[in-house]
Order: structure tokens, then C-alpha cells, then sequence
């Protein structure tokens, strides 16, 4: 069972087709695929990773309009994907997966949903990284009676045309957010909590004889996908490897500080703090320019509470507004999702985590929780390049996993814990030298702990040489009983 069917979820449906495993069922809680490029539908909504390498590797797109895709171009890209491989009949759409539970005696999951239980030899947890919007727990925000809403579940029949308007947060759907509104609205109050880094992005409209030459010329497609891949991995060094050549990057981010806003005060308002890379780094050429807008005002107090019909900040001014918009991120080494699945010892992976910390094997499997894949988990989430290659190398595990167990004729597998932590000592002294922990900045990538359990720290190829191959000496196995 898959449980999900946004990028993960629809690529491993599709690759354990390929591979002949069709006793397989994809549960999906919206009503059609795509995960967060169906959700995420506010105004400006769009990819930051180039589009030729922003997509499965088995299913390039010649028909981009665009070097940087938007959104809804890719949700359809994801749907016509699915019609094309044909696995939509294996999905259960509209229904939630409520409880899943690991019954040792069988050697099987039980899964509740909302559209009834089933069991499952394997689960694949494809439930999303930025699926479950953090809706901050500010004094009297729900006694607001404007609108309000999180950008990941933007509500088109508000309109904000002509009204007064605050958006919350500075984070990477922010950015794309303030300028596609800012024209329109009366006035716009953007609060920053802290300031982030922000890259200028070649983003132009492909002419219709390059995108000819995508469709027609053999490799051509591949090869620019190649050197995206390439050049991406270079981010590598100044956050990972070298830190210290980030400074390169923050001189061009100054620069465009300085080109792009006029207002003194605004600029120096946003000028981060910490170094480049810390935090994810912003991608835009219109925010500044819309933050610099005569009705926009930056706002850096911070927000003490919400009333009926204004926000009011630590220094006691108080701003009416008619709407608010919360682009204010994700829960993600706290996603509820974790509360939902119970291991071997009756623990939900949010009441291990709490106990041992976020941690897996190789991003994906974890003790305790036989049988059991996590798509994106611990470590292996990228900020600089596009995850679908992560996700792919990930299917390749996986895929290579429940053929090896049917081969095999064993039930179920579970990793060692000796491996788990070897693992996680291995991965320790690479992550004390990145950018993310030593940058002076707290980010979504630290748990509550403030060790980074998000991101993979390293390059992405070595990742996907790790998980070439179901490596079943670090697991423990049953036998199938006849
Ligand atoms: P985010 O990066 O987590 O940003 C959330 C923003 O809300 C931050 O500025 C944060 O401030 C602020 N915030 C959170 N709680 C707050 C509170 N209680 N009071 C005031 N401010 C608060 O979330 P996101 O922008 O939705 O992006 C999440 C991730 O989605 C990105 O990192 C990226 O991986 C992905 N994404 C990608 C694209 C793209 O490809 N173009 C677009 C959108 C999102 P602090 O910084 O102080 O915490």
C-alpha cells in the first residue's frame, strides 16, 4: 500500500508497475494526483529548480513553456504522467489513511482510511515533506473575522483586490506570493520574522524553435537536463563542503539588495543575518521590487496579537486588515503523519522520534517499523536541486526491496538497529560542517532537538549510490510460513 500520490507516491506506483508488482494501492486523500504541486495554487505559484531536471527521469517533457515551470503546468504535467503510465485505477482517491499498525503475528500492516481497512504486506509512506500546513499558534488569530487562510490552501473566492492585506512569513512561498499581490491590493503588510538570502533566477519563456528542438533533436533534452543536474550540485561546495565560499554568493545578493530597493530602511531591514544557505535560499526577481512598492510596508516587530480586524506587533502598533495570509511553512520532523503509524513495540514514529530522535537508515526504513519505506525521510531532503532525484533513487530501493523479499520467499524485513546508528555516526561529522548548523540560523530543517533530520549532506549522486540496491545484510528477515 502507498499512502500518497503526489511526486514519491506516483513514481513508485508506476515503477513497481513497470517492474510487474500490481498487487499494489495507492491511497490518496485529494481527489486527484500531484501532492503539493495540487495543492500549493496560490498566486505566483512556481518551481525554483529548473524545469528540464524538475521531472521524472523516465517521463521528460519537451512542452515546457517556461526555463522555471509554474505550477499548475506541472500538476498537469503529474496528471498526464499518470494517465500515460496507467495507474490511476490503483488509486483510492478522496480517502484518508487514519491508522496504520504493524501486527507482528501476521507479518503484515493493518491500515485504517476513511474508506474502509485493509492489510498490506508492504507500506510506502509517500504522504509529503511540506504537506501539513503549520498554522502559527498566535494570541487571538482565531478570533480574526476577515479572511484567512495558509498559501498551501489558498481561497480563490476571497478576493483581495482593492483591500488591506498582511501577509505572514518571508520564506520561499512568500516571495512568490507579495509581488503577484501587491499590485492589486490597497495595501500589503509583509512580516518578517527573520530576513533570508535572495538569488536572481534566469526565468524566460522557451520560443517555440526551442521547444521544437526538445521534442525533435535526440538527447538534447537529456544533455541540458545533464548540465542543470551538474551545475546544481555545485551548491554542494558552499553549503556543505566549503561554507566559507558562500561569501561569493552573498556579495550578489547585496548587490541586488541595493539595485532593486530604493528605501533605506527597507534594505536594511532585509538583510539577513545569517550566512547564505542556512535557511533555504530565496529565488526571485520581482520580491524586492514589490517589497520597495509605496503600498507595502516590511514589517520586522514581531506580531503579539491578532484581532478581530487588525495585527497588532511588540511595539504596540496596531494595522487593520482584511485578510490574512499564512505563508508560514510546513510541519516536517513533526508531521502529524507520524502519529498515524504504530511499530513492533506499539510506539508511533512521533513517540520514537521524541524518545531517540528523527533518525532512519539511509532516509527511508527505520526500526521498529518493519516492511516499511519512508519517502523523503530523515536525511534525505535536498534544498539546492530538484528532489525527484532523491525520490527516483529512493523508488530504485524500494522497488529493489519488495522483489528481493518475493524472490526470497521472506515476509518481512526490519533494519538492524547497529546499522541504524552506524548510519547516523556517519552522517554526524558531515552535517556539523554545513552551512544549516553552523550558519546562525534556525530553520524547518532542525527538529526539536535542532539537528538537522531534513536534509542529506552531501552530493546527491552519492546518495543514489547508496540506496542502488536493497541491501538485505542490514536487515533483519522472517521466512514466509507456508
Ligand atoms: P518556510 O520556508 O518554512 O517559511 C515560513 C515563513 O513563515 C518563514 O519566513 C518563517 O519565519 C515564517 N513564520 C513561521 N511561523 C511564524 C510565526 N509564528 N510568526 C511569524 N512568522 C512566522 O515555508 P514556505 O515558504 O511555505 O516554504 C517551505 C518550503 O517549501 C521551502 O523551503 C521550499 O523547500 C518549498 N517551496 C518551494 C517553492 C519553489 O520551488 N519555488 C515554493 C514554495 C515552497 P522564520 O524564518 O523566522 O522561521
Amino acid at each position: 500500500m502507498i499512502i500518497g500520490s503526489g511526486l514519491s507516491g506516483l513514481g513508485t506506483a508506476i515503477r513497481l508497475s513497470q517492474r510487474g508488482v500490481t498487487d499494489y494501492l495507492v491511497v490518496e486523500r485529494g481527489a486527484d494526483v500531484g501532492g503539493t504541486w495540487r495543492d500549493n495554487t496560490y498566486p505566483g505559484a512556481g518551481c525554483d529548480v529548473p524545469s528540464h531536471l524538475y521531472s521524472y527521469s523516465f517521463a521528460l517533457n519537451p512542452h515546457w513553456s517556461r526555463s522555471f515551470s509554474p505550477q499548475a503546468e506541472i500538476e498537469q504535467y503529474l496528471r498526464q504522467v499518470a494517465d500515460r503510465y496507467g495507474v490511476r485505477d490503483k488509486h483510492l482517491f478522496d480517502t484518508t489513511m487514519t491508522a496504520a499498525r504493524w501486527i507482528d503475528a501476521d507479518g503484515r500492516w493493518e491500515v485504517d482510511t476513511s474508506n474502509g481497512a485493509f492489510t498490506a504486506d508492504f507500506v510506502v509512506s509517500a504522504a509529503g515533506v511540506l504537506a501539513e500546513p503549520n498554522v502559527p499558534d498566535i494570541k487571538g488569530i482565531s478570533s480574526f473575522e476577515g479572511e484567512i487562510f495558509h498559501s498551501a490552501r489558498w481561497n480563490h473566492d476571497a478576493s483581495l483586490a482593492g483591500r488591506k492585506v498582511a501577509v505572514i512569513g518571508t520564506g520561499s512561498s512568500a516571495v512568490q506570493i507579495v509581488p503577484s499581490i501587491a499590485p492589486q491590493v490597497e495595501r500589503l503588510d509583509v512580516y518578517q520574522r527573520t530576513a533570508t538570502w535572495v538569488m536572481p533566477q534566469l526565468n524566460r519563456p522557451y520560443l517555440a524553435p526551442e521547444r521544437f528542438a526538445f521534442q525533435h533533436v535526440p538527447g538534447l533534452q537529456r544533455m541540458i537536463r545533464a548540465l542543470i543536474y551538474i551545475a546544481r550540485e555545485a551548491f554542494v561546495v558552499t553549503q556543505v563542503k566549503l561554507p566559507w565560499t558562500g561569501l561569493l554568493l552573498e556579495t550578489v545578493g547585496r548587490v541586488k539588495m541595493w539595485l532593486e530597493i530604493r528605501d533605506p530602511e527597507k534594505r536594511r531591514k532585509v538583510l539577513p543575518k545569517h550566512r547564505i544557505g542556512c535557511k533555504r535560499m530565496l529565488v526571485s526577481n520581482k520580491f524586492y521590487g514589490a517589497l520597495d512598492r509605496d503600498n507595502v510596508d516590511l514589517v520586522t516587530d514581531g506580531i503579539a496579537e491578532v484581532r478581530a480586524r487588525s495585527i497588532v506587533t511588540e511595539d504596540g502598533t496596531e494595522r487593520e486588515v482584511d485578510a490574512i495570509v499564512l505563508a508560514t511553512g510546513f510541519h516536517v520532523a513533526d508531521s502529524p503523519t507520524f502519529n498515524l503509524y504504530t511499530g513492533r513495540d506499539g510506539r508511533t514514529v512521533s513517540e520514537a522520534a521524541d524518545a531517540e530522535g528523527y533518525q532512519m537508515y539511509k532516509g527511508t526504513t527505520v526500526a521498529n517499523f518493519p516492511n516499511m519505506f519512508f519517502m523523503l525521510g530523515a536525511n534525505s531532503g535536498l534544498n539546492y536541486t530538484s528532489l525527484i532525484y532523491i525520490i527516483e533513487s529512493q523508488i530504485n530501493y524500494v522497488v529493489d526491496a519488495v522483489t528481493t523479499m518475493r524472490q526470497r520467499n521472506l515476509q518481512s524485513f526490519e533494519v538492524k538497529l547497529d546499522a541504524q546508528h552506524e548510519y547516523n555516526r556517519g552522517l554526524a561529522p558531515k552535517m556539523a560542517r554545513t552551512v544549516w548548523v553552523t550558519g546562525g540560523c534556525t530553520s524547518w530543517f532542525l527538529d526539536k532537538h535542532g539537528n538537522n533530520s531534513a536534509l542529506w549532506p552531501d552530493f546527491s549522486f552519492r546518495y543514489r549510490k547508496l540506496v542502488r540496491a536493497f541491501d538485505i545484510e542490514a536487515y533483519e528477515t522472517t521466512a514466509k510460513t507456508p
